[in-house]
């Protein structure tokens, strides 16, 4: 089945998308699926950490719905790259996928993320991660890639109370304050981090439900003056809905 209107304006935008096959698949900690993919064609000789892909996965009638998902652990020689896949409940059409796969399927990933992360030039006062389990590949890379002089702080939401359940988190290093922080109604779950802190100056990298992402993103703006090149916030998922498109 074809990929729809949302891949015909990906491809209108010079999106191009690729075959990725299933090598393997096994727990990562006990929320989240690793699948470990090949493809002849997606990866790039150096990959910007925190990039991301367009999937599009199959129902088990072959409906196709696209949804986001970080890469990990890129290998441009063997061409070969990880997705952690968080089993949430309710599931939708990428968690059921990620359960039945099965080594040698073949599915499809369109690159279209946008602006990739760089450091900041000037060097910011520090780096701050807002995420949650679905961010937490993205920000395990994102903090490898940032100098150990600089202070970085990050705070993962705990919604199963359990610390990521043995997910890894980002590498001990020097000037990392990381923290799992527990989940708040009506989103409210980062204004107590952001009020204990004063944040201006620094970088801000915020992903996780939208509402949280949301009014995060409305604190840094306003309390700490943390917007523009200096603000990147997106919500990975919806409370409620399926994030993404479908055919
Ligand atoms: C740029 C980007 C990168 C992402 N990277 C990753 C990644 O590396 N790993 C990862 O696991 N996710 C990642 N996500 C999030 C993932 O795309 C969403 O969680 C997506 O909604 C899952 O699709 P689905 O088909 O399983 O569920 P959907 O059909 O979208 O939704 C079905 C139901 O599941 C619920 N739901 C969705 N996500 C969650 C959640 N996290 N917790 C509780 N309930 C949820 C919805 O509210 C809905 O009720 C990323 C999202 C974006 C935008």
């Amino acid at each position: 089945m074809g990929r729809g209107l949302s891949g015909l304006v990906l491809s209108a935008l010079g999106a191009k998308t690729h075959k990725v096959t299933v090598l393997d698949k096994q727990p990562h900690g006990e929320h989240m699926l690793r699948i470990h993919f090949h493809s002849d064609t997606l990866l790039e000789p150096v990959e910007a950490p925190g990039d991301w892909l367009r999937m599009w996965f199959p129902d088990d009638r072959g409906k196709l719905y696209q949804r986001g998902y970080t890469m990990i652990n890129p290998d441009y020689s063997e061409g070969t790259f990880d997705v952690d896949i968080l089993q949430h409940d309710p599931p939708g059409p990428a968690v059921r996928w990620a359960r039945r796969c099965e080594a040698g399927e073949v599915i499809e990933a369109t690159r279209y993320s946008g602006k990739v992360f760089s450091l900041i030039q000037p060097q910011p006062a520090g780096y701050l991660f807002l995420g949650d389990m679905t961010s937490l590949p993205a920000i395990r890379d994102l903090v490898a890639a940032i100098p150990e002089e600089v202070p970085v702080v990050v705070r993962l939401v705990d919604r199963a109370g359990d610390e990521g359940g043995g997910a890894t988190t980002p590498a001990i290093r020097e000037n990392l304050d990381f923290a799992w922080i527990p989940e708040l109604p009506e989103g409210r779950t980062f204004l107590p981090t952001l009020e204990a802190g004063d944040f201006s100056g620094w970088y801000a990298w915020v992903a996780a439900e939208t509402v949280e992402t949301r009014l995060a993103k409305t604190a840094l703006s306003r309390e700490h003056l943390v917007s523009g090149p200096l603000l990147h916030s997106q919500a990975y998922w919806i409370r409620g809905r399926a994030m993404g498109t479908e055919k």
